[in-house]
């Protein structure tokens, strides 16, 4: 079985469970669960911020930092291809009375500032009060560009606004980059990672800020039901995940530059190449066939995000081979349906 469906998929290694298995461990909720401690401390090292929340989820992560940066009545603004908008059923609305601004999101995956300028609301009874700015990178395997973080962010300190980032693959975003994490998260008052994706942990994310902005967190996570007790158990994957899987994104994104290169000339397919930055592609097969050749792939044991588009992800559990094999499939999908 090749699973391209999402870096999600990915397993604990041997290595990983040894580390989950000799954990020390404490109640979390009482504060004294090492391990726990310890990947919150790291955590926030590396992102450059004063403290950290661990967290079940990027959407658990998301949803808190909205609970503690806006109040009911007030609204956070979004790209409307954003996970925190699309994929998070609402919750910010649902939970907290906080009603999101969706903006539509450029091919570069940026949210013009003209726009978040425009949609920022004046002082007024009519309007919902705006409080937040949300951002998210990588968005789509794309890598936001440095300088305009930089500018999105100071348009929003021109406006008061807090700026948070879903950065569930923020270690992408670094890798490709060539810079370290804490220089992208700089801007930002919060910033959510994911180290369930390509960094290989079965499950969690964790969220970095202000030493006041986590204590609100850390409330909102108790009310939603997310304070875990011996939570060191998985913790402890999180610390070996950012302790061992980070360089290796590389290959990921290796790949997924291999499979999209091996795609490039089959006409059937519609590949955006300047899309391909990390570890995801995404192909637009030919009309009428993109379901056929899901269901082709499917058969021969390669999983897929199927679709009018379909999206391949790259992971620690996909290996060149895969990738080479997978592109052979296709290619050969094609030669047999003409
Ligand atoms: C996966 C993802 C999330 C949510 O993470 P879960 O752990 O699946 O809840 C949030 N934002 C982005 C960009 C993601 O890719």
């Amino acid at each position: 079985m090749i699973d391209l469906r999402s870096d999600t998929v990915t397993r604990p290694t041997d290595a990983m469970r040894q580390a989950m298995a000799c954990a020390e461990v404490g109640d979390d909720v009482w504060g004294d669960d090492p391990t726990v401690n310890a990947l919150e401390e790291k955590a926030a090292g590396m992102l450059g911020k004063e403290a950290a929340l661990y967290v079940a989820s990027g959407t658990q992560s998301n949803l808190v930092a909205m609970l503690s940066h806006c109040q009911r009545g007030e609204e956070f603004i979004i790209g409307q291809d954003a996970h925190i908008f699309k994929y998070e059923a609402g919750g910010a609305a649902v939970l907290g009375s906080i009603q999101p601004q969706p903006l539509p999101v450029s091919a570069d995956g940026t949210i013009p500032l003209e726009a978040i300028r425009a949609s920022i609301k004046p002082d007024d009874v009519h309007f919902a009060v705006t409080r937040a700015l949300c951002l998210e990178n990588t968005i789509y395997g794309r890598v936001l560009p440095l300088d305009y973080i930089k500018q999105a962010c100071a348009l929003a300190d021109e406006h008061k606004l807090s700026k948070h980032l879903d950065g569930a693959r923020l270690f992408n975003a670094a890798i490709k980059s060539g810079v370290e994490a804490k220089v992208i998260a700089a801007g930002f008052d919060t910033v959510s990672v994911c180290l369930s994706k390509g960094l290989g942990a079965p499950v969690g994310s964790v969220l970095c800020g202000s030493t006041v902005l986590i204590k609100k967190a850390r409330r909102w996570r108790k009310m939603l039901g997310g304070g875990m007790r011996q939570a060191g158990i998985i913790a402890a994957a999180g610390i070996y995940a950012l302790d061992h899987n980070i360089e290796r994104l590389r290959d990921d994104h290796d790949n997924a530059k291999l499979l999209a290169d091996e795609l490039s000339d089959v006409g059937e397919i519609r590949i955006d190449h300047t899309w391909v930055q990390t570890n995801m592609v995404f192909i637009t097969p030919a009309n009428g066939t993109a379901q056929a050749l899901a269901n082709h792939l499917h058969a021969v044991g390669i999983l897929v995000d199927p679709g009018a588009t379909i999206r391949m992800v790259t992971h620690m559990q996909v290996s060149r081979e895969d990738v080479l094999k997978t592109a052979a499939v296709i290619k050969n999908f094609y030669r047999k349906a003409v």
